[in-house]
């Protein structure tokens, strides 16, 4: 017989249409339209107060919002209170039940849920396990480290198999190594999950590095939405160019269907630009070429005065003068940096910009 994976399928797609949610005058929520897949990890990006946990608070049903609808697979959700969406959640700050063992804390949702002791144990059992905390039933919170804490929150979250999980901030109070490894360690235990997760961080690495697809937020408005690759190669505005990844931006000219770099032509793989601009450059710092001779035709010249070098471990960064009170940054990894002669303050640096590697968008509407 055919095996028929929707109907197998645990994990809901979302779909929020049209959200809205004002505070007064706030705009916290200015018509979000997203669609998640089912079994999608989709982050929230976007600076403080730009309405992530505003949009969270939604789909779990904390925030009311003024006008919308928030389905999980074919269900309005609209009117469903939070208890009963059946959604796994995790915060920046545990919400752990302090003076419980961590196998009472995660034992909870089950036991709410009228799962019957002996059940509870073996699944308790289970997601400590997954969360890599075998054997620490009887531990109290206040003896765990603050990864540990985080741990236990996400046991507690995914032991009674939500189809939908949101978190928010979970690792911003984590230090820097604990946090990557945690990064990498959510990211993980998603595929073994059967579960749409959403997503929320101010983090743009974070949101890089774990996400099927991020949605990026600017005043309670949904920005772009994309891969992480797409984004970061492929922004669509100056704001979401400068928000992920390290970019400068250097005005163009729109003259005639030519961009105009300095007087001169930009040479790019970019075909169409149809908007009133004004037009930016975005250069990747690490997509700059420095070359030895004189720049062939192939390429964009943005040779300019180097002002500094900086070593930075992996990596060396040199600050180039391009002119018109315009800086540039070039990365080069140290493996490479070694094999090449590196330039003096002072010098002139011939840097090289590939028409494939060209990035330009257009300054977004205030
Ligand atoms: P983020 O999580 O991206 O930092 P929030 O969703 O918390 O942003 O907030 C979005 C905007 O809504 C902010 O301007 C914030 O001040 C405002 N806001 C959020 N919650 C409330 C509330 N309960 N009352 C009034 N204003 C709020
Ligand atoms: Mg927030």
């Amino acid at each position: 017989m055919a095996k028929d994976l929707k109907v197998d399928r645990k994990s809901l797609p979302i779909s929020l249409q049209n959200v809205y949610k004002a505070y007064g005058s706030v705009r916290a929520l200015d018509n979000i339209s997203l669609d998640i897949e089912a079994g999608e990890f989709v982050t929230l990006l976007g600076p403080s107060g730009s309405g992530k946990t505003t949009l969270l608070m939604t789909i779990a049903g904390f925030v009311r919002p003024d006008t919308a609808s928030i389905r999980f697979g074919d269900e309005e959700m609209i009117l469903t209170p939070p208890h009963k969406r059946g959604l796994g959640m995790v915060f920046q700050n545990y919400a752990l039940f302090p003076l419980m063992s961590c196998a009472e804390n995660i034992a909870y949702p089950l036991k709410v849920r009228g799962v019957p002791a002996s059940q509870r144990k073996v699944r308790v059992a289970e997601v400590l396990e997954l969360v890599q905390l075998s054997g620490y039933e009887d531990r109290r919170i206040h003896q765990l480290s603050g990864g540990q804490c985080q741990r236990i929150a996400l046991a507690r979250a995914i032991v009674f198999e939500p189809r939908i999980i949101l978190m928010d901030e979970p690792l911003s109070a984590l230090d820097k190594n604990l946090r990557e490894h945690m990064q990498i360690e959510i990211k993980r235990l998603h595929k073994k999950l059967d579960a749409t997760i959403v997503y929320v961080t101010h983090d743009q690495r974070e949101a890089l590095t774990m996400s099927d697809r991020i949605a990026v937020m600017n005043n309670g408005r949904l920005v772009q939405t994309d891969t992480p690759e797409d984004l970061y190669r492929r922004p669509r505005s100056l704001f979401v160019a400068d928000f992920i990844g390290e970019s400068v931006a250097i005005p163009v000219e729109k003259v005639g269907n030519t961009l105009m770099l300095k007087g001169k032509p930009l040479k790019t793989a970019i075909d169409k630009l149809n908007g009133a601009g004004p037009y930016h450059l975005i250069i990747r710092p690490e997509l700059l070429e420095i070359v030895s001779q004189k720049i062939n035709g192939d390429l964009n010249d943005l040779t300019g005065d180097v002002i500094e070098t900086i070593y930075q471990g992996d990596s060396v960064i040199i600050l180039v003068d391009f002119g018109d009170n315009q800086q540039i940054i070039v990365r080069v990894p140290t493996s490479r940096a070694g094999k090449l002669a590196m330039p003096e303050v002072g010098m002139k640096i011939s840097l090289g910009l590939h028409p494939d590697d060209t990035i330009v968008v257009e300054e977004d509407a205030l």
